[in-house]
C-alpha cells in the first residue's frame, strides 16, 4: 500500500476535504454495489435475498471486518443500529455485571449522545445510579472501588485528545469495575488493540473515518470470554437463539449475534460491506505514521502563516487522534468561508474548528493548499460576511 489512495474515492474536483472524522467520502464502487442491491438484490430477488445475498449473515460478516481494524477476533463485533443505541447497550450490560455497585464513570470530553444515554438508562433502571462525569485529566484518579462502570470515549471529538485504553482499562480492572470505550474517533484513525486492552466492550460508528455514507450502522464488541453470558437490555428478535422458530419467550442468542437487535439497514450495510475493503490493504501503522505527519505539518503552518489561533489539540502527537482543532472566537463565520472555498473542516461550539486528517485521501500539498487559504481568510477578514456570520442547523 501507498498512501494516499486518492483514487478509491470520488471526491470532487477542487475539494480539500478535511471532515473525513465527521463523515467520510465516497468510496469508489460503493455506489454500483448499492444499485447491484437495490436492482439484482432486492429487485430480482424481492424476499430470496435474505438467503441467496447473505442479507441475515451481513451483520457479523461486516463486523468481522471492522474488528480486524480494531484488533477484535472474528466472531466478537456485530453491526446495527446507531452508535447511541450501542451506548445503551453495553452500558447496560456492563452494569448488570456489577449489580452490587451503582456508579458509572465518564468524561467531560465525551459526545453528548453517550452522556445522554446513560443518564436515561439510568433514570429508566431507577436503581440510584449514579453517573459521574469528571475532566478527563482526572479520569485515572477518579477510578474507584465503588464504580460499576467506566465509559469512555477513547479520543475526544472536539479536540482530538486520545485516552491511554491499555492504561486505563487496566486501572478500571484493579478495582474491578467494567471498561467501555467507544471507538468513534479511533476506528479507522488509529491502530486499536481490543483483545489486548483486554476491555469488556467497545462500541463505535462507521460513517466516519471507515466511509460507510450516511446513516451507515454502529457496532459493538464483546469481549468474547462474556459474550454468552451477558444479558441484552433490547431483546430484539434478530438476537433470539432462533428467530425463526417465533417462539414467545426470549433466549439469547450464543455469542455476539445476541447484540443484534431487529432487521439490519440491508442498503446500508451494503455500502459499509463495499467501503471497508479498502481497509483490506491498509497498515494501520502506516496510517498512523502518515496521519501525525500531516497533522504535524497542520500545526506548524498554521501556527506561522494564521495568528489569532489558538491550538486546542494536545501539541503531542502521540495523545492526539488523527484531528486537529484550533480555537478561534469567529470560529464558525471562518469554517463556513473556508468550506465556501472549498475546504471542508466543520465547526463545534463554542469556537472549536475542527480538522480531520485521514491519510487515505490527503496528502501534504492539501495540507499546504488548506492552510494557504485559511491564512488568507483570516488576513482579509473574509469572514466576515452576513452569509458566513449566520448559523445552519448543523454545523
Ligand atoms: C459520532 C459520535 C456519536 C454519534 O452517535 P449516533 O447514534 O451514530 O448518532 C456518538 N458518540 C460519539 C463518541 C461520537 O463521536
Amino acid at each position: 500500500m501507498t498512501l494516499p489512495m486518492k483514487d478509491r474515492f470520488d471526491l470532487p474536483e477542487g475539494v480539500i476535504y478535511l471532515d473525513g472524522n465527521s463523515l467520510g467520502p465516497l468510496p469508489k464502487g460503493v455506489a454500483e454495489r448499492i444499485g447491484r442491491a437495490v436492482t439484482e438484490e432486492w429487485g430480482g430477488q424481492l424476499i430470496k435475498g435474505w438467503n441467496a445475498s447473505g442479507w441475515m449473515a451481513q451483520p457479523s460478516r461486516v463486523g468481522d471486518r471492522v474488528g480486524r481494524i480494531i484488533g477484535a477476533p472474528e466472531g466478537s463485533v456485530v453491526m446495527g443500529d446507531t452508535l447511541s443505541l450501542k451506548v445503551y447497550q453495553a452500558l447496560s450490560a456492563g452494569l448488570q455485571m456489577r449489580p452490587n455497585r451503582k456508579a458509572v464513570l465518564s468524561d467531560n470530553g465525551n459526545f453528548p449522545t453517550d452522556l445522554y444515554m446513560a443518564e436515561g438508562l439510568i433514570r429508566h433502571l431507577g436503581h440510584g445510579h449514579e453517573l459521574r462525569v469528571v475532566d478527563p485529566e482526572q479520569v485515572v484518579d477518579a477510578i474507584t472501588e465503588d464504580l460499576a462502570v467506566v465509559m469512555l470515549t477513547q479520543v475526544d471529538y472536539r479536540t482530538g485528545r486520545m485516552h491511554d485504553m491499555a492504561a486505563i482499562t487496566e486501572k478500571a480492572h484493579a478495582v474491578g469495575a467494567v471498561m467501555i470505550w467507544d471507538l468513534a474517533h479511533s476506528a479507522g484513525a488509529v491502530p486499536v488493540d481490543m483483545t489486548g486492552s483486554n476491555a469488556e466492550f467497545a462500541v463505535g460508528c462507521t460513517y466516519k473515518y471507515l466511509n460507510g455514507g450516511p446513516g451507515a450502522p454502529a457496532f459493538i464488541y464483546v469481549r468474547p470470554d462474556l459474550a454468552d453470558s451477558i444479558s441484552p437490555a433490547l431483546a430484539g428478535w434478530l438476537g433470539h437463539e432462533a428467530p425463526f422458530a417465533f417462539d414467545l419467550d426470549y433466549r439469547p442468542a450464543p455469542g455476539i449475534e445476541r447484540m443484534r437487535v431487529g432487521t439490519p439497514p440491508v442498503l446500508q450495510m451494503s455500502a459499509l460491506e463495499e467501503a471497508m475493503k479498502i481497509w483490506d490493504e491498509v497498515d494501520m501503522g502506516e496510517l498512523r505514521e502518515a496521519s501525525l505527519r500531516l497533522s504535524e505539518l497542520f500545526i506548524a503552518e498554521v501556527e506561522t502563516q494564521c495568528p489569532g489561533l489558538d491550538l486546542a489539540s494536545p501539541r503531542d502527537g502521540a495523545v492526539r487522534g488523527s484531528q486537529v482543532s484550533f480555537r478561534f472566537e469567529q470560529g464558525y463565520a471562518a469554517m463556513q468561508a473556508l468550506i465556501a472555498r472549498g475546504v471542508i473542516g466543520d465547526f463545534r461550539a463554542p469556537d472549536i474548528m475542527r480538522f480531520g486528517f485521514t491519510p487515505l485521501y490527503l496528502d501534504e500539498e492539501d495540507v499546504r493548499g488548506a492552510v494557504a487559504i485559511l491564512a488568507e481568510i483570516l488576513r482579509d477578514r473574509l469572514w466576515d460576511a452576513p452569509e458566513y456570520l449566520e448559523r445552519q442547523r448543523v454545523t
